[in-house]
């Protein structure tokens, strides 16, 4: 039987998987700049003797493996490939070797994954009909996301794959297990960058300026009304602000503030609304108060949502393979995933690996100088995206 084939090969192929996960752990590379780490896939890919691997955008691949019937369905496989500005305080043998630089999202265990499951679907495809089409890409942590960038080179085109499946390491999630949610699962993330500006001076002389400290401190109460009142209940939303810049001192107004935040949604038409209402209260708020106001939104990537036939097709496959009760059901989840972009131009589903493991005092979360993952799930992370992938192209 096909699974149990895919068991047994994953088990095989775990040493390997995590010594690749190694690699490239100890040589993390920044978003757009994946050199060394794409040409570490193109070896592999090509060891392994996929066919028609071609580049996209710089620092990505597609390629594909083609099973009996090549052309009757294809399913894309996605990872990504890109590590994070943060100073690893792990003392592992793998510890990333450039200072400053981490794989700390877990791109370098989906990249080892993904290559392990095109070894096992490659010495399989004998037994599926179709194809899988792989996607290695850069820049998922940096906007505007490598996933746009792969979208626009053509990686889903030439053949077209009917629906796209990613996974990410979780480290919430025991290893062991896996969390698939279907519909809306991860939110649109916007920065914004605001400037208030007034006319500042002697702390002492108030009615001589315009305190742009004291029209920010309205702005940032006025704005959560967006959330709080303008929002929709029933659709998620929230507006965060991270950083509040007025270098004046304790008798000295500044003339301007600067205010960084974050919008996050999970509906593009309330998006859309969402900052046409913050120009407009800002606006209003802050002339009202004598100031100006320079309010830019930086739309980052849009929300992600697993579409949910493929997903719960994918959830039933996930546990055939690991047992229902290692399947978890997701809650949404505010943080935004490039990935977004595929579903929102084909059936997409995004679930997430466990690999928490207490015992070995993996707990870390993602984007944290300790963050680490428990590589026994990476026989998981192999195996499972490969049967994912046979299964789909089984029962759709
Ligand atoms: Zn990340
Ligand atoms: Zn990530």
């Amino acid at each position: 039987m096909l699974k149990e084939k895919i068991k047994g090969l994953a088990k095989e192929l775990k040493s390997e998987v995590i010594s690749n996960r190694r690699h490239l752990h100890a040589n993390p590379e920044l978003s757009y700049q994946e050199f060394e780490t794409a040409e570490f896939v193109r070896q592999k890919l090509a060891e392994i003797g996929v066919s028609q691997v071609e580049q996209k955008a710089t620092t990505g691949w597609t390629a594909l493996i083609e099973g009996k019937n090549p052309t009757k369905r294809i399913i894309a496989l996605r990872a990504d490939m890109d590590a994070l500005p943060i100073i690893e305080a792990n003392e592992v043998s793998y510890k990333s070797k450039k200072n400053g630089v981490m794989h700390a999202c877990g791109h370098d265990a989906h990249t080892a994954s993904l290559l392990g499951a095109a070894k096992i679907l490659h010495s399989v495809k004998d037994q599926f009909e179709g194809t899988i089409k792989l996607i290695f890409q850069p820049g998922e942590e940096v906007a505007p996301g490598g996933a746009s960038y792969m979208i626009k080179d053509g990686a889903l085109e030439n053949p077209r794959p009917s629906g796209i499946i990613g996974q990410h390491v979780m480290p919430f999630i025991p290893a062991g297990k896996v969390g698939f949610r279907q519909g809306i699962y991860m939110a649109s993330a916007d920065e914004l960058y605001i400037t208030v500006k007034g006319k500042g001076g002697h702390g002492a002389m108030p009615e001589t300026l315009i305190d742009p400290v004291l029209i920010s401190s309205h702005l940032i109460v006025a704005l959560q009304q967006v959330v709080s009142r303008a929002a929709n209940p029933k659709v998620p939303s929230v507006l965060s602000f991270g950083r509040v810049e007025a270098l004046g001192a304790t008798n000295v107004i500044p003339n301007e503030v600067k205010i960084q935040g974050t919008f996050r949604t999970l509906n593009e038409d309330w998006r859309a609304q969402a900052h046409q209402k913050m120009l407009q209260i800002a606006k209003g708020l802050v002339e009202g108060m004598g100031g100006e106001v320079d309010f830019e939104i930086r739309k980052g990537y849009p929300f992600l949502q697993n579409d949910p036939e493929l997903t719960a097709r994918a959830t039933l496959a996930a546990k055939e393979y690991l047992g229902e009760e290692n399947v978890l059901d997701l809650d949404i989840w505010m943080a935004a995933e490039d990935f977004a972009y595929y579903s929102q131009e084909i059936d997409g589903c995004f679930y997430r690996l466990g690999t928490r493991n207490e015992e070995k005092g993996i707990v870390s979360s993602v984007h944290t100088p300790t963050f680490d993952i428990d590589e026994d799930a990476l026989e998981i992370g192999a195996g499972l995206m490969a049967w994912l992938a046979v299964s789909e192209l089984e029962k759709a």
